[in-house]
């Protein structure tokens, strides 16, 4: 069994949706489909307020190297096209759609083909037509992953099925209910990259996953349930002792690495010419009535998708959009989901404590799975010296959270970094 980090935490797992098989959500009336829902620039708008759109059809054009394309997930009319609340980055131009009802695919989507037919260049072309992204959450854009400058080296191919977040288990009933595409996905992942080691990296508290995966004879390993095991750095120090340099990506130790949900979703694309429509989302916590993996259409309002799990069991006093580790607090239900949401979490008894002075306990520090010290670099950005926050490697910070989970004086530490980081960049823009 590998472990292979330093630092990170052990919280409690709470992933009771493990047994609950994906249900799919029919199509909602309206989707809110933001034009940023990726790393890199916003794509840029292709239609406009009466259009009408088939599901499938490209509505946004990835604009420039990072960026990525959307698509319309239901059929109907474009209604406007306007800043919308969004999960992430708090309001967004979003285009909106409301249904026809038809259920309506334009016509090049749905025909099958024989992804071996296509080579390798033409691959990654159709994986950044469909505008499939990192599905793990970060939402980077996959064939820029998949396009490594020559000069880097790559020899191993990390498939992440960690989920090692908390309650979270999308990613876990994928792998049980559609083991074979994921496979399919990461041997075009394999064929692109033309590397020789496909390894699919699994949790020890998915015991059936590592079974089926290893049934179907790829190579699978098996690592220890410990919080922030997905994290690529970490996984790669794991299974690889490979050690990814301060600042830099996994490419520079000859690796790249995918999430199962985007192996899926590039395989979809490829013999079907499917677009990334709809995604695999767990809904959890106890303030929603029926906990559950539900397959949900881009840009649905997290409403409609509490609505379809029997709705709130009384007014949510928090909702988080991803796992309880790393989610984001939202303001309002009317946000969407977008590609990288893997969770909408509920919850009606959290525990909120206030934040109180720290008493220099180094617990922060031996969590610390990139090793740094969080309670320094927390009294740097306090004091506003960015600078010295910046020497003690804050751009370094996965924002995993396990400092602030271990933190006695409830710290949030996470957010103390996110302004130190955003503050460099604002700087260095200048
Ligand atoms: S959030 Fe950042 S500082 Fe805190 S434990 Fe994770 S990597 Fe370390
Ligand atoms: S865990 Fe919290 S209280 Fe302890 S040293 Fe770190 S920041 Fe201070």
């Amino acid at each position: 069994m590998l472990s292979g980090f330093a630092g990170g935490v052990h919280p409690s797992e709470n992933k009771e949706t493990g047994e609950c098989t994906i249900e799919v959500m029919p199509a909602p009336k309206k989707v809110y489909i933001p034009f940023s829902q990726h790393t890199g620039k916003p794509a840029i708008p292709l239609v406009k307020k009466g259009d009408d759109v088939k599901i499938g059809m490209k509505i946004g054009e990835a604009d420039g190297l990072i960026s990525a394309s959307v698509h319309a997930s239901i059929s109907g009319k474009v209604i406007d096209i306007v800043d919308h609340p969004h999960p992430v980055i708090g309001s967004a131009c979003s285009c909106i759609i409301e249904s026809s009802d038809t259920e309506e695919w334009v016509k090049e989507v749905n025909a099958e083909r024989d992804p071996a037919s296509l080579t390798g260049k033409q691959l990654v072309d159709v994986i950044k037509e469909a505008g499939i992204v990192g599905l793990g959450g970060a939402a980077f854009p996959t064939h820029v992953k998949l396009s490594p400058p020559k000069e880097k080296r790559i020899d191993t191919l990390l498939i992440n099925g960690c989920e090692c977040e908390p309650v979270l288990t999308a990613d876990h009933r994928l792998m049980l209910e559609h083991a074979a595409t994921i496979i399919e996905g990461a041997k075009i992942f394999q064929r692109i990259l033309d590397v020789q080691n496909l390894i699919f990296a699994i949790e020890d508290n998915k015991k059936d996953a590592v079974a089926t995966f290893k049934q179907e004879g790829v190579s699978v390993a098996e690592l220890k349930t410990k919080y922030p095991q997905g994290a690529e750095k970490q996984l790669i120090k794991a299974i690889l002792k490979r050690e990814v340099p301060r600042g830099g990506l996994p490419m520079d130790v000859g690796c790249v690495v995918h999430n199962v949900g985007t192996c899926h979703a590039a395989l979809i694309a490829a013999k079907y010419g499917r677009p990334l429509i709809d995604r695999v989302v767990t809904v959890a916590g106890d303030g929603v009535k029926e906990s559950k993996n539900v397959l949900v259409r881009i840009g649905t309002p997290v409403k409609s998708v509490i609505d379809f799990c029997n709705g709130y069991v009384s007014q949510p006093e928090r909702v988080i959009l991803g796992g309880p580790m790393m989610g984001i607090a939202q303001y309002s239900d009317d946000v969407p989901v977008i590609k990288g949401t893997s969770g909408i979490l509920i919850w009606n008894n959290a525990r909120i404590s206030e934040e109180g002075p720290c008493v220099r306990c180094a617990a922060c520090v031996d969590a610390c799975p990139m090793g740094l010290m969080p309670t320094e670099i927390c009294g740097f950005v306090k004091n506003k010296n960015i600078d010295m926050a910046n020497a003690y490697g804050v751009l370094d910070c996965i924002e995993c959270g396990c400092c602030a989970y271990e933190c006695p004086a409830a710290i949030p530490l996470v957010h103390y970094f996110k302004y130190g980081k955003s503050e460099i960049w604002r700087r260095s823009k200048k």
